[in-house]
């Protein structure tokens, strides 16, 4: 759990982010110290780093009390858990020496360590043991060996964790809760045990009044050739369709009148009388060098598509963005890659034919119109640059030091910033093309 500062608009208006203003309410404060190993002063630290690392040493210390790990995103549950896996050796000899470690310089997080540590040599051994292998595999079962499920939202944009999350969750059960954004809670999930691909969200009408954009329904057809939202008038939840997609608006008490929230749902099923929704993207387009447009669904379709390649090789795709290069002409589209060995560190590479594989098999899956410009070459061959591990760390960091809330950060589709292509740019430790037309 992360907050940032309060800030102030010109015309004197606070604004804080939507999880800030939850942890601050005292009703929150006061289950925390009833729910959650997380103390307040860490929640509240400035410096998300050491935010982080208090908030993981103190789970680790009161690790038979804990039954659900998680935070609101599956990407800020991995950054979690890389975290650990770079920094257990310091925190198994601050839990040994019962004090925190000099780096963190936060009086908030110092006192609240204070208040709960005490030498504890055995647990420190113990942590060491678990940690101290080959592969990470199933880790937080032997760390937490009493949690239950891992709470974070696996849906959507965050669909891309899943893979990496079981890895390291070893079985345990991946748990999306909720549907929600800065402007209302909208929905929630009935049933929290199925499989993140499978998740609807339940729309409640008490939170907010929602409406629907209806989007034409045949997901195969490209973007542009889908109407036009200001044509066409919204519907009640009352009169949503089965297997229809809708763009989502919201009016809520806070003064928000039809609000387009800019993400695309579909009707999966009902709940009695209430539909269900599952999340198919956020609307608008990913990427696009020309005339065709592809979104953030139809990428992931592709990028899917392409990594099935690495898995018998035991490799995991973790982490992806694209960016529209026009620097040259044609155009062509870049995807960024940070893989990972399932079975240790040793950053073996994978086989140059196999990648060439990938950006093929990518091309071959993404969407009608990208295959016509492809072949009549007014878009050139499809690039992977695999990146350095880390990259996509350094990426959100950057975000974050730009304002963005570590809580709620979500990786773009797309990468636009001259900055942030030029944090993946200077880690690129591979190039591969596609070496044909798709067919
Ligand atoms: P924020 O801008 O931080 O308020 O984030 C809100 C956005 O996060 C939503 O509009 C969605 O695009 C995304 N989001 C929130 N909850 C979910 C969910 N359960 N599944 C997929 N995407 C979600």
């Amino acid at each position: 759990m992360f907050t940032r500062p309060v800030i102030e608009t010109p015309s004197g208006l606070r604004a804080a982010s939507v999880t800030t203003t939850i942890y601050s309410d005292s009703g929150f404060r006061t289950i925390l110290p009833k729910l959650y190993t997380s103390h307040v002063e860490t929640i509240f630290c400035p410096e998300p780093e050491q935010s982080l690392y208090c908030q993981l040493l103190f789970g680790l210390i009161q690790r038979d009390e804990v039954v659900m790990l998680g935070s609101l995103f599956a990407s800020t549950v991995l950054r979690g858990l890389k975290h650990l896996e770079s920094h257990w050796q310091e925190m198994c000899s601050d839990i040994k020496a019962g004090q925190i470690s000099h780096r963190i310089t936060d009086l908030g997080c110092r006192n609240a360590a204070a208040s709960i540590m005490k030498p504890n040599p055995q647990l420190a051994d113990l942590i060491e043991s678990i940690c101290n292998c080959k592969s990470w595999e199933g880790i937080v079962r032997k760390l937490w060996p009493k949690a239950r499920y891992v709470g974070c939202i696996c849906t959507g944009v965050m669909r891309q964790y899943t893979a990496e999350l079981e890895f390291y969750c070893g079985g345990l059960p991946l748990v999306s809760t909720s549907y929600a954004c800065s402007e209302a809670t909208c929905g929630i999930n009935l049933e929290p045990l199925c499989k993140p691909s499978d998740v609807s969200y339940t729309l409640l009408p008490n939170l907010a009044y929602f409406e629907f954009l209806p989007m034409k329904n045949d997901p195969a057809e490209s973007i542009e050739m889908r109407s036009n939202s200001e044509d066409i008038e919204p519907v009640d939840l009352v009169h949503v369709k089965l297997g229809h997609r809708y763009e989502l608006l919201v009016t809520t008490c806070a003064g928000l009148y039809r609000y387009k929230v800019g993400d695309v749902l579909m009707v999966t099923d009902f709940h009695n009388n209430a539909p269900q929704f599952q999340f198919v993207e956020r609307k608008n387009v990913a990427i696009s060098v020309d005339q065709e447009k592809t979104s953030e669904a139809d990428l992931f379709k592709a990028v899917t598509e392409a990594k099935a390649l690495l898995n018998p090789l035991g490799f995991i795709l973790t982490e992806y963005t694209s960016y529209a290069d026009t620097s040259s002409t044609p155009g062509h589209y870049v995807l960024f890659w940070e893989l990972k060995e399932k079975e240790g560190n040793d950053c073996k590479e994978v086989d140059p034919k196999v990648m060439i594989e990938c950006c093929s098999r990518m091309e071959e899956s993404l969407q009608y119109t990208y295959k016509v410009y492809r072949k009549k070459n007014i878009i050139a061959a499809l690039e992977i640059r695999v990146v350095e591990q880390g990259s996509f760390e350094a990426l959100m960091d950057y975000y974050v030091s730009k304002g963005a809330s570590l809580s709620q950060y979500k990786r773009p589709s797309c990468i636009t910033s001259k900055e942030a292509l030029k944090i993946l740019d200077s880690r690129v430790i591979g190039k591969f093309f596609s070496p044909k037309s798709p067919v």
